[in-house]
């Protein structure tokens, strides 16, 4: 039988990298160990030598704290941490600290969710729980995984913290999953734990299944953008499988993002093989309510919150205040801009928003850069807007002068530069209109037979102006002299 899309179970568990935090998890190891030379930031506690002693990073905590509360999880008063144990060689000691919600344990918070909007359908994606835990060291493989004749180990990633966040399988399809990465993205920047977009900062495995069959689960996906793909490509290899007439058992996959397929590690481990027990040397996590009330005051307004606010304070879309609102960066530049100018009214925050969403954030997607790492102004764009209303450049213009206002050049300098300013004088365009008729006699017959042909003089209008001529006027007085001259009805 054919499986729809709705067959699709979902689980996701995120493991995002505590980047803003200046040490290790449980040593006071440098966490910023990116562009450093391999296993140079190492004591003997993150290297699992006999004999040391974990103390738990007291921000980590507080960290925690923040995203469980911006999550809406139930942060739980009294946790402690576990070891799960197996033998392998990303974590020398034997075992990983961690959390566990079960034999007696808790998770650091339980519950919460995330609000996706798809196909203007809003839905939300239930959170199972968050906790803390250490990040292993980084195995560097040649080439593929399952092909790689060596394998080389990074400790310096050994004890950074970790939050790891579980959602239940209420997931349906790829496009949710990305949705909710995108939001959960979006989230995590707003409460200033993590910078997810340096790379190694996150990683994904999937729990998926088709309804009634076992799952697999899929391992590793090192970015947000690959999930989607290794969703797709899991669910389809899934169903192909059973369309066979085969059956599907319970087994660890593993996301290779070069060949884009997943590939059969194991069969899947199940929980007791960890012997998951207490970590005796540490203390428990107290968290009291005080505690939780100073972080909740100390966090900004979430994306939720600001979408609802923009909305009413300059009247747009839902759809454009929710795009607006993603990147804490673009909102915060957005509402500098709009309130720079204080003549700015329901129209040019619209127009605002439109310059910011489409053609700047298209010149940073291409250049895969922030808008902080750029010089533009938020005033330039305020600037931008007001001469476009103004009528001094036209639309077209305007957008040639994106590229340039991205390198901080003031919008003075720019139409000086280009001397870009929109020609509407009638009686020089005339003059053009005319110039043109009298030199391209074969084209303008062509009008009698065929309208496009008209276009073809217009252009040789905006050529002769290097596209400074007002399209609109140029357009009427062409078509006004060639009918005058019936050469058109
Ligand atoms: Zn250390």
């Amino acid at each position: 039988m054919e499986n729809t899309i709705k067959d699709v179970v979902i689980g996701l568990e995120i493991h995002i990298q505590l980047t803003y935090l200046k040490t290790k998890l449980f040593c006071s190891c440098d966490s910023n160990y990116r562009n450093s030379l391999p296993n140079t930031h190492n004591c003997p506690i993150c290297l699992g030598l006999p004999g040391t002693l974990p103390v738990i990073n007291k921000e980590a905590v507080e960290f925690a704290t923040r995203l469980a509360l911006a999550l809406n999880s139930k942060i739980n008063s009294s946790t402690y941490f576990f070891r799960k144990n197996y033998f392998y060689c990303d974590l020398p000691k034997g075992f990983q600290i961690s959390q566990y919600n079960k034999a007696g344990g808790r998770a650091f918070a339980d519950g919460g969710q995330v609000t996706i909007s798809l196909n203007n359908h809003k839905k939300e994606i239930l959170l199972n729980r968050i906790h803390l835990e250490e990040d292993p060291a980084r195995l560097v493989h040649k080439g593929s995984i399952a092909t790689s004749p060596y394998t080389l180990i990074d400790y310096n990633r050994s004890g950074i913290s970790l939050i790891e966040i579980v959602t239940e399988p209420v997931i349906q399809s790829p496009e949710e999953a990305r949705e909710f990465l995108k939001r959960l993205k979006s989230i995590v920047q707003y409460t200033g734990i993590s910078d997810l977009d340096l790379e190694g900062s996150v990683r994904v495995d999937a729990n998926i299944s088709i309804k009634g069959h076992e799952r697999s689960e899929v391992k590793n996906i090192n970015s947000f953008k690959e999930v989607e793909r290794a969703l797709r490509h899991e669910i389809i290899r899934q169903k192909n499988f059973l369309k066979r007439g085969k059956k599907l058992f319970q087994e660890t996959r593993h996301w290779d993002d070069k060949r884009k397929v997943t590939l059969s590690l194991r069969t899947k481990e199940f929980e007791a093989d960890y012997r998951y027990f207490p970590e005796q040397d540490l203390v428990p996590i107290e968290i009291n309510s005080e505690f939780i009330q100073k972080v909740k005051e100390s966090l900004p307004e979430m994306p939720k919150e600001r979408t609802i606010r923009l909305i009413r304070q300059y009247v747009l879309s839902e759809f454009d205040a929710e795009n607006l609102v993603l990147d804490k960066h673009i909102a915060d530049f957005y509402e500098v801009g709009v309130n720079s100018d204080p003549t700015f009214g329901p129209n040019e925050f619209k127009q605002y928003c439109n310059w910011l969403m489409n053609d700047i954030s298209g010149w940073l997607n291409e250049k895969s850069m922030t808008i902080l790492q750029t010089k533009l102004q938020p005033k330039i764009v305020a600037e931008l807007v007001t001469n476009i209303k103004e009528g001094n450049i036209t639309t077209k213009i305007a957008k040639s002068f994106i590229n340039d206002m991205m390198k901080g050049k003031s919008l003075v300098q720019i139409i000086k530069d280009k001397g870009k300013k929109r020609i509407s004088d009638q009686k020089l365009l005339k003059n053009l209109a005319l110039e043109v008729i009298e030199e391209n006699s074969k084209i303008v017959e062509d009008c009698k037979r065929n309208l496009k042909a008209v276009e073809a003089l217009i252009g040789k209008v905006m050529a002769k102006t290097h596209g400074q001529a007002d399209p609109g006027i140029t357009r009427r007085l062409m078509t006004k002299l060639l009918k005058e001259k019936r050469f058109i009805n």
